[in-house]
């Protein structure tokens, strides 16, 4: 746990109620545990507030439903709990970690009957610490292409937030770094690109139209949703479509985007011999920029 400096005092919540970090504990005969039956939210607070929340629990309610978890607690109850953990916590800027999950009176496939979980943990990485106005940026990413494909909408939902969508994706992510890269690319069936393993992917031409997958094989972001947005009112034209690996020689600019990380740029894709470096970082710079104003200002 070496990012996460306050989190071993924090209080969590745990199924309604606040208990140290060394009581919240789970029995090794969990069902999630064995069958990833679970799924989770990523959010991140800037200066106490939590960005785009109750979209955020609306989506952990879906992912829920989704596992036909028995959920209990109510939007307004997690998004009460998750301003307390907050508060508890006395924390500023943060990364909220709220997982809903089936627990363990039965390991049986299936599980409908064992009892349903939730909790919300927080605490705030190391680069985080600065004032989120002020935060750098990391030094833009080199990613390689993926040999696991993602999943057709009819093998999983995307848009569900639940462990096992993520069983390839921290697979692609160890074997990236393994060879040096920063992250995956994942293509989908068609061989089109789909995403990255924890953030959504775009591309910028030369006529500085920015072009992105349709959310079909992939998570359709909460921040890749709030880009297009801003880049729309900014006046750039965004493209949902089908992009092939050939067509992204073509490209200047590419970056990710995901609730934790914001914008990264992308200095390069690597594919086997092939590497295509983005040489442009501009509108890329511009878009974090206004989403760094549009944090701070949604209270
Ligand atoms: N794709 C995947 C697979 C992710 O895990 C995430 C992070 N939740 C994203 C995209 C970006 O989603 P969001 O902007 O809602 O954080």
């Amino acid at each position: 746990m070496n990012l996460q400096h306050n989190l071993k005092d924090s209080l969590i919540w745990l199924d309604g109620k606040f208990v140290s970090y060394n009581d919240a504990k789970v029995h090794v005969l969990t069902h999630s545990l064995h069958y990833a039956s679970s799924v989770f939210e990523g959010v991140r607070a800037y200066n106490q507030v939590p960005f785009k929340l109750e979209e955020h629990i609306d989506r952990l309610i879906y992912s829920a439903q989704s596992l036909k978890l028995d959920l209990k607690h109510t939007k307004q109850d997690l998004i009460t709990a998750t301003h307390q953990v907050i508060e508890r916590n006395n924390l500023q800027n943060c990364y909220i970690r709220p997982l809903v999950w089936r627990g363990d009176e039965t390991v049986k496939v299936g599980g409908k009957q064992n009892s349903t979980h939730a909790m919300i943990a927080a605490w705030t990485p190391k680069h985080y610490y600065s004032s989120p106005g002020q935060q750098t940026q990391a030094t833009p990413l080199n990613l390689t292409i993926s040999n696991f494909i993602r999943p057709t909408p009819a093998m999983t939902d995307h848009q569900a937030k639940s462990s096992g969508n993520y069983a390839m994706l921290n697979l692609a992510k160890i074997e990236a770094q393994e060879q040096g890269f920063d992250d995956a690319v994942m293509l989908d069936i068609n061989h089109y690109i789909a995403e990255c393993t924890a953030s959504n992917i775009f591309f910028i031409d030369n006529q500085s139209v920015i072009h992105t997958p349709l959310p079909v094989c992939c998570l359709n972001g909460i921040t890749r949703q709030t880009i297009i947005d801003i880049a729309s009112k900014l006046g750039y034209k965004v493209i949902e479509r089908d992009i092939s690996l050939q067509e992204i020689h073509h490209f200047s600019e590419c970056f990710l985007t995901g609730t934790a990380a914001e914008l990264q740029k992308v200095q390069s894709i690597s594919n086997r011999n092939d590497k295509i470096i983005f040489k442009n970082q501009q509108i890329s710079d511009i878009l974090l920029q206004e989403y760094r104003i549009m944090v701070l200002k949604d209270k």
